[in-house]
This record gives C-alpha cells, structure tokens and sequence, in this order.
C-alpha cells in the first residue's frame, strides 16, 4: 500500500530520493511469514518508515540532497535506524532534504525540489521536507528528520503533521552526517502524537559510540499518550513572541485557541519571556555555519565525497586553479563541483567567523550568548512545566519566495532555534487550518529529558 501510494504521489511531490521496492516487499513478506507461524513480532513489525537522506543506510545511498555524495552508499546503518529496524520497522526509502540539511524549504536539493502536499505550488518546509511530505501525503505513517535549527518542526508545521525535536543526547547522532553536531538531534515525524511517541520509544536510547548520547534510560513514552487531563500543569505563554511584528494572524490565532484548549484541559496558562530571545537567529547562523564549516572539510574528493579533476577533458586547467599544487587544485575543484551555493555560502561564513581575527568577536561571543539562552530557559522552567508558542511566523511560503533571499530565509526559524541552542526538546503540533486552507502549526517546548511531558499535553490537545 506505501509503496503504491508512493507511485502515485512521487511524479509530483518528490518526498523521496530513493525507494527501496524489491527489499521492502521483501522485508514485508518475511513478517507475513513470521505472523502467520505464529512467531512473535517485534513492536513495529512490518510499518513502512521513510528516512531522511541525511542518515546513513547501509543497504541504500545516503546523498544529503547534495552531489557531493551523489554516489554514496555507507558502510552501516545509523544507530537511530538499526533501532527502528531492530523493533521491526521497515525502512521503504529515503528522504529529500534541504543539501546537507541547510535550508528552510528543502529547494537547496540538488534531487530536485519537494512540493507541500497541500498546495504543490508551496514549500513543504525544510531541511526535512521531504519527511513531512511523505507522511502528509499518505505514503508512509511514519517519517524520521533531523532538526538543526527547527527542520523537524517547520516543516511538520507546513505540512499539518506532527514532528517532535527530542532532547539533544536523546538519540544517537552515530550514523547521522554532521551539520552542526552542538545542535543536531533526530527526531520522528507523524500523523499523531501517539505515532510520534512510538517511533520516538524504538529509535531513542545511549549509543556508547556516540559520546554525546546521555546515559538515561528512555521512560514509556507511550503510556503517556493516555493523559487526558492537565490538572497541575502549568504552560508558559510565549507572548513577545506572538505580537512581534510580522508574524500572522492566523500562527497569532493558532496559539490563542490553543491557550483555550489547555485551559479547558486543566492547565494553568500564564506569561513568560525568554529575554534573549531576539539573539536566537543572529547567534544560531555564527555557531551553525561554523560548526558545518569544520564537518564539511572531509568531503575534499579524497576523504570522502565527488573527486574532480582540475583539469578538463582536453587536460586543460582552470586559471583559477592554474597556480595551485596539484593536490589542492583537485579539492577545490571537487568542493567547487560537488556544493551547491547555499552550503557553500554557509562554509564561508563559518570559515570567517572561525578565522584567527574574528574568533572572539565571532563565535566566542556567540557562545557566551548561547550560555545566557539556555538560562533564560532555565529560569523559566523553574516556574513552568511547558512553554507555548509558535512555530513559525505564517505558514507554508511559496516555492521561489524565499529562495533568493537568505536572510529572509533564516528568519523562518525565528521560533525554532532555541530549543537547539538550549538542547531541550519540542514538539510541532497542527493546529488547523487558515482562511486559505493551509496548515498552522503550534509548538510546545519542555525542559532536557522530559519528553513525557510534550507528549501528554499534545496527546491531550490532539
Ligand atoms: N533552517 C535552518 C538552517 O537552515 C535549520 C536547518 C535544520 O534544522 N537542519 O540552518
């Protein structure tokens, strides 16, 4: 049934850069087997999942969008898969993605662009927009992202599903290619709160081979999908982030009904800010550039990723690269061939504020701002279980508006990052539709490790 959904909807959304037909039928067909000896079946047994392309597959290519690994194929699963499969899921394919999830709208692919179920002329979001299209359109249940910066929630958001940012350290990075390694964390996308919360159960867990993953057994996530009362739980409002200007009317309703259903619910809503709050984008695009511009000095032609020659067919040589030792003239020529210009954009800004003049100004000074975010967020925990507010500042943009303009671009995640700066985790839920019949989205964030708690409040407001 996936894969045939995905035949009918792949020619015009393109959530996928690969499907695995033959192993999937294959996999499908062995838990056909299983169930009808009568042997016992592991709790996903047999649910298509659709996996982000930035995570590595053994049995399949993991090209991150970008031609760099065009022709890529690890030699090992991601940790966070191996999971999943291990609990019976099977992995049907791959997902599209902004190139090395850089983006907003998953239009920096070099796979081509992915178009929003809802409306095939809007973005479907990003970096994971193709893991939110392939659930919003009905071709797996289940979906996994990755969120840098806000790209498991924006583009749930976008595409009126539900996409959860677990704590950082909660699962395994092993396997997942680096963007900026502070900040990555993978996450599942679903239908359902409750689908989330079981995707979430099989991947999570301590990986001994990544030396971030914290050491914490993972509670039963599910059980909490049950709440249906909030009694005794107190949600801080976000309120200077709903009446910033330019953020719509609808994203300002979404939250405002949603304050209503909490209410009804048995929570305690009140006001909170997070002060720093205006430095969120400003210190997320120095720490993530910089970071990304380290990761992605292994992918040279040699290391790993496209090789090009410096020379062309006829043995000619660029000027550009005429006076270079043979070696570098090949790096760069790979780097130039193998990036496209955002990533490439992102390692030059990274490499400048890393430089050796502006390491203080730059991204010393980024990191104390980040320390006093992630105070702010402790302070307000201290008085609130849950923060609310938006997602992102309207819904789904069109595809070409945003494209040329970065900053424009950047300022999606105005909502996003600091759950990533801080490491806490948060949750995107659909919260109806605007007067255009597009999705709006609202976004629930709690203290590190308490996962349990988005669940049951979006359980209860589902
Ligand atoms: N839009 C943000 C960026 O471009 C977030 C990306 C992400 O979370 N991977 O960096």
């Amino acid at each position: 049934q996936a894969l045939r959904a995905i035949g009918a909807t792949q020619p015009s959304i393109n959530a996928y850069t690969h499907v695995a037909y033959d192993a999937a039928l294959n996999a499908a067909e062995a838990v056909d087997r299983d169930r009808k000896a009568g042997r016992p079946l592991p709790p996903l047994a047999g649910l298509p999942v659709a996996i982000k392309d930035v995570l590595c597959t053994a049995d399949m290519p993991t090209t991150c969008s970008s031609n760099m690994l065009r022709n890529f194929t690890p030699p090992y699963d991601a940790t966070i898969v191996a999971n999943l499969k291990r609990a019976g899921a099977i992995v049907i394919g791959k997902t599209n993605m902004d190139e090395f999830a850089m983006g907003a709208s998953t239009e920096t692919s070099a796979m081509g662009l992915t178009r929003n179920p809802w409306d095939e002329d809007r973005t479907p979001g990003g970096s994971s927009g193709g893991a939110a299209a392939a659930v919003a359109s009905g071709t797996v249940p289940l979906s996994i992202g990755t969120d840098t910066g806000g790209s498991i929630r924006q583009p749930a958001a976008f595409c009126g599903i539900t996409g959860l940012k677990p704590t950082y350290g909660r699962c395994s990075r092993l396997g997942l290619v680096a963007f900026a390694s502070s900040l990555d964390q993978a996450g599942p996308l679903g239908w359902s709160v409750e689908d989330v919360a079981i995707g979430l159960q099989a991947m999570a867990g301590y990986d001994p081979a990544d030396s971030t993953s914290v050491d914490q057994e993972v509670p039963d996530l599910q059980s909490a999908v049950a709440t249906d009362n909030l009694q005794g739980v107190r949600i801080g409002v976000l309120r200077d982030s709903i009446d910033q200007e330019g953020v719509a009317p609808s994203v300002r309703k979404a939250v405002s009904d949603a304050e209503k259903v909490f209410t009804d619910l048995g929570a305690e809503i009140v006001e909170v800010s997070l002060r720093h709050s205006p430095y969120w984008v400003p210190t997320y695009y120095v720490i993530a550039p910089c970071e990304a511009s380290s990761n992605l000095s292994r992918f040279d032609g040699a290391h790993y990723g496209h090789r090009q020659s410096a020379q062309d067919a006829d043995g000619a040589v660029d000027e550009s690269l005429a006076k270079a030792e043979p070696l570098e003239a090949m790096y760069r020529a790979s780097r130039a061939a193998g990036f496209g210009s955002e990533v490439k954009r992102r390692i030059m800004v990274g490499t400048y504020a890393l430089s050796a003049g502006y390491y203080d100004a730059y991204y010393n000074q980024a990191l104390k701002v980040r320390r006093l975010i992630r105070g702010d967020y402790d302070t307000a925990f201290e008085s609130v279980d849950l923060l609310l507010g938006p997602v992102t500042p309207s819904p789904a943009f069109g595809l070409g508006e945003n494209i040329d303009d970065p900053i424009a671009m950047y300022l999606c995640d105005l909502f996003t990052v600091g759950a990533n700066l801080a490491g806490v985790p948060a949750l995107s839920l659909p919260a109806g539709v605007d007067d255009e019949g597009l999705p709006v989205g609202i976004q629930l964030q709690a203290p590190v490790m308490q996962e349990a708690k988005l669940i049951a409040a979006g359980a209860g407001f589902q």
